[in-house]
This record gives C-alpha cells, structure tokens and sequence, in this order.
C-alpha cells in the first residue's frame, strides 16, 4: 500500500510514551529480570524498528517478534540483542536461525529432527521450549513429552542450544482466576521433570506482569502494555498509568451545509433531520479504520462529531456543530481540548480489542515519530 504522504491523515508515535511504560514496568520487575520487548506485527502497527529502539532505551534486553521476517528486519538493521520467535519457524530456515542468532519457540521433537536434517556442521539454533499449559495453540502437551525432548536437546548439544522455556496465559487479562492457576498448576508440573533450568524461564505477557506478579520466571514478554494499552480493555486497572503511545489524526477536506431530507454515504443510511454541517475526512476502512465504526465519533476542536452513513474504504463523514474550514484538525484516536478517544473506546465500538485496531492501521497512514 502506498503511503499517503500527501493527505493529512497521519498517525503520531510518542517514543517518550512507549520508554516510560517499560521505565514503570521495570521499576516493578524483580532484579535478574529481563524485559523483552514484544514488537511483532510492525510493533502493534507502531513502527517496528521505531519501537525497538526506544525500547533499548528504556532497558529492554531483547525482542519478541512472531515471524522470521520480522526478526530479520531487525538484524538487517543492526539489531544485536537477543530475538525470540514466538511463532512456528518452518524446520528447513534453521540454518538461517543458527547464523542469525534467532532464537525460536519450538513445540514438538519433530521439529527438531526435522531441523536436524537441515543444519550443517557448526550451526546451532537457539530454542526455547514452548509448553501447552492450557492455550491450546503450539507447545509440549505433557511433562512426559518434557522429559523426551529435554533428553532430546541433550543428546544434540551440538545442534540445539535449550536456552528458554515458556509458557502463555489464555485469561491473564481476567477477574475470574480459576482457569489462570489451572495454567500455573500445570506449568509448575512441566518444570518439576526439568533436568535444568535453561537461561530463560518465562511465562508473563504484559497481563501476567500487570497482575499476576507471583508467577516467577527471569524475562517477561511485555507486549500492549509497553504501547500505553491496557490488556484487559476496563476489566482491571494497571497498577501505574499506562501513557498511550499513539495518535491518530487527520483533518476536514470538505465541508458542506446538507439540507434536511438529504442523505449520506453507501445504502444512503443516514439522512439529516435538520439542516447540517457534514465534513469528511480522508481515512476508511483501507487505513484499518473498521466501518462498524458508523455511529461512533471523532473530535474536532474538542467536539465529539458523530460519523455519519456508512464508512468508505477511503473517506469518512461526520456531523459538524457548525461550520469548519476545510484543513481543520479531526482527532480520531487522541486528545482535543478536554475530551479525548482512547483505543480502548475505538475497540469497544468496534466489538474488538485495542491489539486489533492498533496493529490493522494499514501502511496507508504514515507514522510520525516524536
Ligand atoms: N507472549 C506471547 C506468546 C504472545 O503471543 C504475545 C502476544 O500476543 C505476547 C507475549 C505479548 O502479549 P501482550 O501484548 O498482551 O503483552
């Protein structure tokens, strides 16, 4: 997608936001403890290398990421520390793991035979174990399983280096805690067959940090929390305010007085009970701005404007208190005068989740870094 450099639709990335959300983290975080900063899918849509970046500044250790792709990018821009995979890494891209110095989230032996086949002498790939403890999504089922495929890495020291075992919480961000000490029980049974302990131990999102401090492990995946977003939406508050780290904006390009009984945008699905004034704005659902979003508001000049008729794939309409001129700035995800929309109001609109909006904000929008 073509970045739209010439329309003022823009979103802004507070890089100050992002360090304090890790400064804050940290400061609650037991000494020997890593942050690894989890910057996948372009940093929840913030800017991947931006990201990384400011989070080295705020002390992060290293980076989770969820595809090869995005760990090479990280590499391919100079990039040193430490870099997890949390997703599946096809075995026959072990090579590249090995000389990359990727580490990867490997979940069964077969993959490890498989990966076997590809190395050559004197590559060694970086694993960390990744245990089902109730996700259901890619990890070791039993202990038993644990104990095979420990013996396994041992026996191939020379190919495998069993550097991290892990762990994911399916209701970390929840009130009701029963199925969360389900998921400790059953982790605290995979690590009691360990033989030993590998370098990292890690089992907390940024949920289980916020939350659940007594979880153990040395490294946490801080991921939402880190871009200012609470993990739970409103169902429990962080223990330190959470600084959003981004800003959506862009401004009226047309603006019109639309007679009563005139109607607005596809299907015609809104029509004026009153004379009004109607602005539009270049954003749509190509920039990732969902059109279940009809209905919902914007700000303008600390105003909230209802966005009226269906959304397009490239504009928007909105219902003005008064006439604006065309330029004057539309706040969709931000601060205007004395009201503000967080991501957390988009997703709920939207019957989502703030991981949603943010990361679906399409290439079309530039990123502005402050
Ligand atoms: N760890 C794993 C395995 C994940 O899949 C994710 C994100 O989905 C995270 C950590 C980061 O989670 P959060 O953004 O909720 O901190």
């Amino acid at each position: 997608m073509n970045a739209g450099i010439h329309r003022p639709t823009i979103i802004q990335v507070d890089a100050q936001a992002i360090r304090q959300n890790i400064q804050q983290e940290r400061l609650r975080m037991q000494s020997g403890t890593d942050l690894f900063a989890v910057i996948k899918a372009n940093g929840y849509g913030h800017g991947l290398l931006h990201v990384a970046r400011y989070a080295l500044e705020a002390g992060a250790t290293g980076f989770c990421v969820a595809i090869l792709d995005e760990a090479l990018a990280l590499r391919e821009a100079g990039f040193t520390q430490p870099i997890l995979i949390l997703g599946i890494v096809a075995p026959q891209y072990a090579p590249l793991l090995a000389d990359q110095h990727i580490s990867v989230a490997v979940g069964s032996q077969q993959w490890l035979e498989k990966a076997d086949e590809f190395l050559q002498d004197g590559q060694k790939v970086r694993v960390h174990l990744a245990l089902d403890t109730g996700m259901g999504r890619i990890g070791l089922q039993e202990p038993a399983e644990l104990e095979r495929v420990e013996a396994f890495l041992i026996q191939h020291k020379l190919q495998f280096e069993f550097e991290g075992i892990f762990t994911h919480f399916a209701t970390a961000d929840e009130l009701d805690q029963t199925y969360f000490q389900t998921q400790v029980n059953r982790f605290k049974a995979f690590m009691a067959v360990l033989k030993q302990k590998p370098r990292y131990v890690h089992v907390a999102n940024s949920a289980t940090s916020l939350w659940h401090k007594a979880c153990g492990g040395n490294m946490i995946r801080f991921g939402i929390a880190l871009y200012g977003m609470n993990p739970s939406g409103r169902v429990l508050s962080a223990p330190y305010p959470l600084s959003p780290a981004l800003t959506l904006e862009s401004a009226l390009v047309f603006v019109k007085e639309l007679k009563k009984g005139r109607s607005v945008g596809y299907g015609a699905t809104y029509t004026a009970e009153n004379d009004e004034w109607i602005g539009t704005v270049p954003i749509g659902y190509a920039d990732g701005y969902p059109r279940r979003l009809q209905g919902f508001h914007v700000l303008v000049d600390g105003n909230y404007c209802e966005i009226v008729g269906r959304i397009c794939m490239d504009q928007l309409m909105i219902r003005l208190p008064q006439s604006y001129p065309v330029g004057t700035k539309v706040v969709l995800v931000g601060k205007s005068g004395q009201n503000a929309i967080t991501m957390v109001d988009v997703a709920e609109a939207a019957q989502t989740i703030s991981y949603e909006i943010a990361c679906g904000f399409s290439s079309r929008i530039p990123r502005n870094y402050l």
